[in-house]
C-alpha cells in the first residue's frame, strides 16, 4: 500500500514517519498540519478497507479468499502473542560474553508460521487488516515490557531511506501509530528520533541485505549506521527513559546499534520491544540482569525464568 509521499524528506517538518505519532501536545502552528496528516492517514486506511471489499483478497497465511488476514488465522496470531516473553538471551549481540544481558528485549511471539508470514507480508505492504492484528500484539508486548512504568519515550527503529522508498511506510512505527490512534499507549509517548546513516561497512560490496551474514559481518555492517536526529526532538534524549521497538530480532546487532546511538545522546536505554524473534530463548536463563534494566527486569516472561 502506498501512503501519500513517495520519498522521506530530511528533517522533522518533512518527514512522514514523524509526524501523527506526537504524543505530545504540538505546537499551536503545527496543529493544523498534524490534523491533516491524521486525516490523511485515516482515509489511506479506510481506502484500503474498500479496495479489499471490492476486489477479492487473499489471508496472506492461508491463502484463503478474505480479507489480508482471515479471522481464523488473526485467531492464530492472537494465540502465537499471548505470552510476550524475553528475548534477547538468543541475539548474541545483545549477550556480554559472560552471559550478562546488554540489553533485555521483550518480544511478543516466535518468529513462525501465521506470525511471520503476516510480519513478512506487512513489511512488504503494510496491510490494514494486519497492521491491526499485529499491533495488538505488539502493544501487548510493550505493556509487558513497561507494566504501569511511565514517562517512557518509545523510539522505533529506522527504516533505510532505500527501504522506506520501496515501501512508502515505516512498518515498525505505522504499529505504533495505529497503538496510538486507539489509546493503548496511553501515558506512553512515541518519538521517532532515530535515522539511518550510510555505514562505514556498507562499502563491504555486499548490496543483498543483511541475510546470510554471520554474526560478526553483519555486527560491523550495522555498526555506525544510525543517529539521531536532532530536528526530529533528539534535543530531549538528555536523561530520558527510553524503549527501543522493532519488528524482528535476530541476531540483535541492530538494535545493539540503535541502543548505542541513543546513549550516545545521553539517553538512558532500559531495553526494547520487538514483534517477533527468529528463535526461542535458550532454556538456561541469562545471568544476573544488568542495573538500569529495571523497566524490563520487573516484568520477565516465563520462558527465561
Ligand atoms: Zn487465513
Amino acid at each position: 500500500m502506498k501512503t501519500r509521499r513517495a520519498e522521506p524528506a530530511r528533517g522533522a517538518a518533512g518527514d512522514p514517519d514523524l509526524v501523527p505519532q506526537l504524543l505530545r501536545r504540538a505546537k499551536h502552528r503545527s496543529e493544523h498540519r498534524r490534523r491533516l496528516l491524521r486525516a490523511a492517514d485515516l482515509l489511506t486506511e479506510a481506502a484500503a478497507e474498500v479496495v479489499a471489499l471490492a476486489v477479492p483478497v487473499e489471508c496472506v497465511c492461508c491463502g484463503n479468499e478474505d480479507r489480508a488476514i482471515c479471522s481464523g488465522c488473526e485467531r492464530q496470531v492472537r494465540l502465537l502473542t499471548r505470552l510476550p516473553f524475553r528475548a534477547e538471551s538468543s541475539a548474541p549481540a545483545l549477550m556480554g560474553t559472560d552471559g550478562s544481558v546488554l540489553l533485555p528485549v521483550v518480544a511478543a511471539g516466535i518468529y513462525r508460521e501465521e506470525l511471520a508470514q503476516s510480519v513478512l507480508s506487512f513489511k512488504r505492504h503494510g496491510q490494514g487488516p494486519l497492521t491491526a492484528s499485529l499491533a495488538r500484539a505488539l502493544g501487548r508486548a510493550i505493556r509487558a515490557a513497561v507494566g504501569g512504568g511511565g514517562d517512557i519515550w518509545l523510539v522505533p527503529v529506522p527504516s533505510s531511506k532505500a527501504a522506506y522508498r520501496k515501501r512508502g511506510f515505516t512498518p515498525v512505527l505505522l504499529l505504533l501509530r495505529h497503538l496510538h490512534r486507539h489509546r493503548v499507549l496511553d501515558g506512553l509517548e512515541c518519538h521517532d528520533v532515530l535515522r539511518k546513516i550510510r555505514a562505514p561497512a556498507a562499502a563491504t560490496g555486499s548490496s543483498s541485505g543483511q541475510k546470510g551474514l554471520n554474526r560478526g559481518a553483519r555486527a560491523s555492517r550495522v555498526r555506525g549506521s544510525m543517529r539521531v536526529g536532532w530536528a526530529a526532538g533528539g534535543s530531549g534524549l538528555a536523561g530520558r527513559s527510553c524503549i527501543i521497538v522493532d519488528d524482528v530480532l535476530t541476531t540483535g546487532s541492530t538494535l545493539a546499534e540503535a541502543a548505542r546511538a541513543l546513549h550516545q545522546a545521553g539517553a538512558v536505554v532500559r531495553g526494547a520491544v520487538v514483534l517477533a524473534a527468529t528463535r526461542a530463548p535458550d532454556a538456561a536463563p541469562p545471568r544476573g540482569p544488568k542495573p538500569g534494566t529495571g523497566v524490563i527486569e520487573k516484568n520477565k516472561g516465563r520462558k527465561d525464568e
